[in-house]
């Protein structure tokens, strides 16, 4: 198929999360659209779950799905959680709010939005689904797939004239990027695996623990999260280490783990009743963090989601920085029209710091959920930060608000952030209560910072 032949349709190789709703962009643009897919059609039933079965939806993800027209129904089954709730050894809980007053991020259920974004998907007439096809190999100059059937086992040549690789973090169209000259990549897994678990409903379809909450439990060197359905259950991950004295190394037996989670997470464990065979049930999933460049080859092939930037899930910002590119990129297709080279240069110029900006961020956010968020220190500098907010409105907003209420450049909120954080620190040291706050040495300080920051 000649570049030029602008009424060839664009391929979209990875029917996921990003793939489904990138569909969704390109055609309304006026494009028709091919989307191939490894698995079964997910809404066909009996398809397994994929990763984590609820994820955490926010502003940025909210965007992308109002500009296709689907906010309001996915907000219906969108739980609110306003607040984190931390929970210690002895069951003792202590909250700390997100954001202001009605600002919260949603629990989703993932296979839910990916159903709702293929059924919308499949009723725009340009768009057209493959189900079961596997890319299996791309010769990107030739501008050749080749698809593999995955119910017959049976592979054919298909041409494209634009590929969009919207397939994972495990993308098969990266690797054939890869295989160009001055590619750069780097994958990096941390000590870190993840496991989950469920917390069952009560008797009548009540949360057994409080629904708009994201609660945590912060240990350290591991915690455990856990995000509410809209059936009453919650689902849990643990967040381990793979070898060391608390690991999934060191946890072989059923009695072992019923030992452990008993002296650990006390109060959650009469939630858990399938809890030992949950956990040797549900495979160990592994957390990497991959980098590479260019996302595009020519004005032919460009990765978006996690095929270009898969993060740690530690953010909450995976799928959301997905949804992003694809806001991104009809921003650009608005400005630039047909001219895709100018596209995908300004895309991947755009958007490549600030995917590199949030798989820091994504590190980060770890250590602090895991050990920082159960010290009443920070608790307290976080109730300090919200007092400047609402002192100096429009002049700071905590990072975690940048990251996930605010449009800002993720790039631009990690730079701001950490001038922040100093800031903060230099206050802190005469800041015991939050009622010193008020006093009159620590206000002049606090204007003083302000003054200098401009
Ligand atoms: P995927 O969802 O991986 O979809 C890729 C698709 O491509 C799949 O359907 C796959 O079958 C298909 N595919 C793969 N290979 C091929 C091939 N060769 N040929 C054809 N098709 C192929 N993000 C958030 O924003 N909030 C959260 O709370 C959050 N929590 C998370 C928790 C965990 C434990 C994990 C692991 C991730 C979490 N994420 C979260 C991240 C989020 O899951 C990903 O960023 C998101 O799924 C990326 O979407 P994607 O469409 O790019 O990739």
């Amino acid at each position: 198929l000649p570049a030029s032949d602008s009424s060839a349709p664009l391929t979209v190789m990875g029917a996921g999360l990003v793939g489904s709703l990138l569909s969704l962009f390109l055609a309304r643009r006026g494009h028709s659209v091919e989307v191939f897919e490894r698995r079964a059609d997910m809404r066909q039933g009996g398809a397994v779950e994929g990763r984590s079965i609820n994820l955490a939806l926010s502003d940025r993800g909210w965007r992308a799905l109002e500009a296709v027209g689907i906010g309001d129904e996915i907000r219906q089954v969108a739980i609110p959680m306003y607040r984190r709730v931390m929970h210690d050894a002895q069951g003792n809980l202590s909250h700390q709010p997100y954001g202001q007053d009605n600002q919260a991020i949603y629990s989703v259920s993932r296979a839910g939005l990916n159903r709702t974004l293929l059924t919308l998907a499949e009723a725009d007439p340009r768009v057209t689904l493959h189900f079961n096809q596997q890319l299996a190999g791309l010769d990107m100059r030739a501008r050749q797939l080749e698809l593999r059937d995955t119910t017959t086992g049976q592979e054919r040549q298909q041409p494209f004239r634009r590929l969009f690789g919207t397939d994972g973090a495990f993308s098969a169209v990266r690797s054939a990027l890869q295989k160009t000259e001055r590619y750069n990549y780097s994958q990096s897994y941390l000590e870190y695996g993840y496991k989950e678990l469920n917390i069952e409903p009560g008797p009548n379809g009540e949360w057994l623990l409080e629904k708009n909450a994201l609660h945590i439990w912060p240990r350290g060197q591991y915690m455990m999260i856990a995000l509410p359905n809209l059936d009453g259950s919650f689902n849990c991950t643990l967040f381990f280490p793979y070898e060391g004295k608390h690991s999934f190394a060191a946890l072989q037996t059923p009695a072992q783990v019923q030992a452990f989670f008993e002296e650990v997470f006390p109060d959650i464990v009469p939630l858990m009743p399938e809890l030992t065979d949950e956990y040797f049930r549900n495979p160990t999933g592994s957390l990497v963090t991959i980098r590479c460049f260019p996302w595009a080859f020519d004005d032919d092939v460009l990765l978006l989601g996690d095929a270009s930037h898969a993060i740690v899930p530690f953010y909450g910002q995976g799928m959301n920085a997905g949804f992003e590119d694809c806001t991104v990129l009809d921003q650009l297709m608005e400005r630039l029209g047909d001219d895709w080279h100018a596209i995908f240069t300004e895309f991947q110029q755009q958007r490549k710091p600030n995917a590199d900006a949030i798989a820091d961020l994504a590190v980060y956010n770890f250590e602090e959920m895991r050990d920082r968020v159960g010290d009443p220190r920070f608790l307290l500098q976080k109730k300090i930060e919200s007092r400047i907010a609402a002192q100096f409105p429009g002049k700071w907003m905590p990072l975690y608000s940048q990251v996930t209420f605010s449009h800002t450049p993720y790039a631009e909120a990690w730079a701001s952030g950490q001038l922040q954080e100093r800031i903060m620190r230099r206050l802190m040291s005469h800041i015991q209560t939050e009622a010193d706050y008020d006093q009159p040495e620590v206000q002049a300080l606090v204007q003083q910072e302000m003054a200098q920051r401009g």
